[in-house]
């Protein structure tokens, strides 16, 4: 007789025919997970497996992952170059030449009647670094517009711009290995368990093995929360006043590392006047959590051998965002805790290569971290490209949230989409539709065709996806992994590092510029511009030299610094507490808590708090043609507490209507404790739905939307009509 599991029937694996394994790292989020994808007789791409040996995953993936084998061959791939006169007209299949040309004849004629800038290009977080670096050398060496930008900055903009002026620079200063070490874990505005599961098991893994406190902070009781030993529920947008509040009662209370602070910080005076006046009593009446509750986090952090904080959107998009991520990185700095294993400020990135866009996309600078701002650093990357310094402006342009309204305005009259999807990821969609209605000329590059973005374009120029390409992309720990070309591009559509190339010739004097054409060539120009030493006269912390892609494939992922002489890269930055500011020390900042955002009110009584699921990513385009993922969530689902829900007579799987002052929205009601009763909770992830109504304030330094901060209210509204508007939406 057979007892326990063994009675149970065995899980049997369908066998899918693999004949080959080929290696590529997966191309949704930023956790970097190294995978193998299953090729049958036919080289189909039939499956997905971790691969066992990767530091990152050490064979584990996620559902994203497991399934992204069928993101090949899903619906809507675009498999031809388009062209139209008008977005309202039938698209007509044209040749690769014909859509080149096109398209670098309407930039050149929009720059000669309006000027350079003229031309805008808003680029991604998913395309590879050498794909990036190549673009930046387009848009900044070749066209010649200072508006490029990307969508990152709806997602880590607050991140890159707070590590900026708090350590002189962009780059995540911990990693993976750190939860190893921590004696203290401080989560704010992450829900790690359904926005990147694998660095959550990671996690979970150092908490089997040793405990340590866990702090979640966060409005909603997030999966995340369910798991801390301490849930901070904070009052939305009052994060600044929380973190002001810790620092207070950690320095009044000796906690604070008074020789690290003394030896590797400036601005301590100015810093402790300001948290001075954020007692734990007073911040507790505005952020919601009790004195007691701060004073007990403070003291875990503050005496903690080691302790770290982890961060996301909760922080990142916010009207302070960028001062939420330098308040948090306060916190490290006076307790000691950077660049130490378990003692780190360690921003949890988005997209699976956010973090190769920052290094060398040239978006907010130049290559390498430079900076536009910066005469030398001009003068470094023209002498590479072969161009004069001069073409490059001393100050960035626009942002990606900057250059939609000058769309509006009429100061931009073309722009250049790769792998972006404004129509559902920018904050007030309608705005955004009438906006897009006014491009003279329009350029989508996305390997699907049925871009919600396409509807507005002139050109669409069908990309290859991921897995179809060779190149690089860097993790939210500064790992620099490989993707191979598992299998060719899907038709007739090119992977965008040719694009790139492929466009540059359509003007003349691109013709003396270095624009090799493979991955692997790219990837050594930039290890040639990975050298040198930074503003402080220290070697560079963004060095790639001693990395190759055989390398990088044996290691299954290198961190950067890995310097010519290094035989592996190094885990940490800043463990010498010399920071790239010119005289070598982290800025300690002060930074005054604002109430500057729209809050509920008697019309509109409702936060609107928006976030991610674990089957989705971002705006769908893959993981809603993914059976297996949409199954889970097909539809634009709210969580609502069940008593708000019975005071306004709704049920659960009721559809409502929700209601901001720029929009609606209909959403299905599901019933949950996990939203408190003053709050609605939506997943962003749906077309037409939480961007109809999020307002989306801009934060000074980042330009990044606050986008989970909005009132709304809730209507009641016809089920057949509803569930008629859901239908039509989840067939669009
Ligand atoms: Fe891919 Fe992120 Fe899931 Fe890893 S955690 S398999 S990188 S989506």
């Amino acid at each position: 007789m057979l007892f326990g599991r063994r009675r149970k029937n065995p899980i049997t694996l369908p066998d899918k025919g693999v004949k080959q394994w080929k290696y590529a790292t997966c191309g949704y989020c930023s956790t970097g997970c190294a995978m193998e994808v299953g090729l049958d007789a036919n080289g189909n791409a039939v499956t997905t497996r971790g691969v066992a040996d990767a530091p990152v995953n050490q064979g584990k993936l996620c559902i994203k992952g497991i399934t992204e084998a069928s993101i090949f061959d899903a619906t809507g791939r675009g498999t031809d170059p388009l062209c139209r006169d008008n977005y309202w007209d039938d698209w007509r299949t044209v040749s690769w030449d014909t859509a080149l040309d096109n398209t670098a004849a309407q930039f050149k004629r929009i720059q000669a009647e309006h000027g350079p800038d003229s031309v805008a290009i808003v680029s991604t977080g998913q395309i590879l670094t050498e794909e990036f670096y190549t673009l930046g050398k387009l848009a900044r060496g070749v066209i010649g517009t200072n508006n490029y930008c990307g969508n990152t900055t709806l997602c880590m903009a607050s991140a890159v711009s707070g590590y900026k002026r708090s350590f002189g620079a962009d780059g995540p200063p911990g990693c993976y290995d750190d939860f190893e070490h921590t004696e203290c874990l401080l989560a704010i505005g992450s829900n790690l368990p359904e926005q990147h599961p694998v660095i959550y098991w990671r996690l979970k893994e150092a908490l089997e093995k040793r405990q340590f406190p866990l702090i979640v902070v966060d409005p909603r009781v997030t999966m995340f929360a369910q798991f801390a030993d301490i849930h901070l529920p904070v009052k939305p947008g009052t994060d600044l006043v929380l973190l002001n509040a810790l620092a207070h009662v950690i320095l009044a209370e000796g906690l604070a590392d008074e020789q690290y602070i003394d030896a590797h910080c400036n601005g301590r005076a100015d810093f402790e006047a300001l948290v001075a006046r954020y007692d734990p009593l007073t911040a507790s009446k505005i952020c919601g959590i009790s004195a007691d509750l701060i004073r007990q986090v403070a003291r875990l952090y503050g005496q903690a051998g080691a302790a770290m904080s982890i961060w996301t959107m909760g922080i990142n998009q916010s009207t302070h965002g960028s001062d939420g991520v330098s308040a948090i990185n306060n916190l490290n700095l006076i307790t000691g805790n950077i660049g130490k294993p378990g003692g780190t400020s360690l921003s949890i990135t988005g997209q699976c290569n956010a973090m190769g866009t920052r290094e060398w996309g040239s978006t907010t600078g130049l290559p390498g971290y430079r900076s536009l701002e910066n005469a030398q650093h001009r003068a470094e990357i023209a002498a590479a490209w072969h161009i004069d310094a001069a073409r490059f402006p001393a100050f960035r342009g626009l942002a990606m949230t900057d250059i939609f309204p000058a769309i509006e305005s009429g100061q931009i009259k073309a722009l250049w989409l790769v792998a972006t999807n404004p129509m559902t990821s920018m904050p007030n969609t309608e705005r955004i539709r009438r906006t897009m209605e006014k491009l003279k000329f329009c350029v989508v590059q996305d390997a699907y065709a049925d871009v919600e973005a396409a509807q507005y374009a002139h050109a669409y120029f069908p990309a290859s996806i991921w897995a179809e390409k060779e190149g690089t992309f860097t993790n939210t720990e500064r790992r620099v992994n490989l993707v191979t070309r598992v299998k060719p591009a899907l038709a007739n559509s090119q992977p965008d590092l040719w694009i790139f190339t492929q466009l540059a010739k359509r003007w003349a004097h691109a013709a003396d510029m270095p624009f090799p054409d493979t991955a692997s060539a790219v990837f050594e120009e930039m290890k040639t511009l990975s050298t040198g030493v930074d503003v402080n006269g220290a070697p560079r912390n963004l060095d790639l030299s001693g990395m190759s892609y055989a390398k990088i494939l044996a290691a299954r992922g290198l961190q950067w610094p890995m310097r010519t002489a290094d035989a592996a890269g190094q885990p940490r930055l800043y463990s010498d507490g010399v920071f790239p500011f010119p005289d070598g020390k982290a800025q300690l900042l002060a930074m005054e808590w604002h109430d500057n955002n729209e809050s509920p009110d008697e019309d509109f009584p409702f936060w609107l708090n928006s976030g991610r699921v674990v089957e989705h990513f971002h705006t769908r385009t893959r993981t809603g043609k993914v059976g297996n993922c949409n199954k889970f969530s097909p539809t634009a689902h709210m969580e609502m507490n069940p008593d708000a829900a019975s005071h306004l007579g709704i049920e659960h799987m009721e559809y409502v209507r929700l209601v901001s002052r720029r929009g609606d929205a209909i959403v299905m009601v599901q019933l949950t404790h996990r939203v408190p009763h003053d709050m609605v909770f939506v997943p962003f992830h749906y077309h037409d739905c939480v961007n109809r109504l999020s307002l989306g304030l801009l934060d000074p330094h980042s330009r990044q939307p606050a986008f989970k901060q909005c009132a709304v209210r809730i209507e009641k509204t016809n089920q057949a009509e509803a569930a008629r508007l859901n239908l039509e939406m989840r067939a669009y």
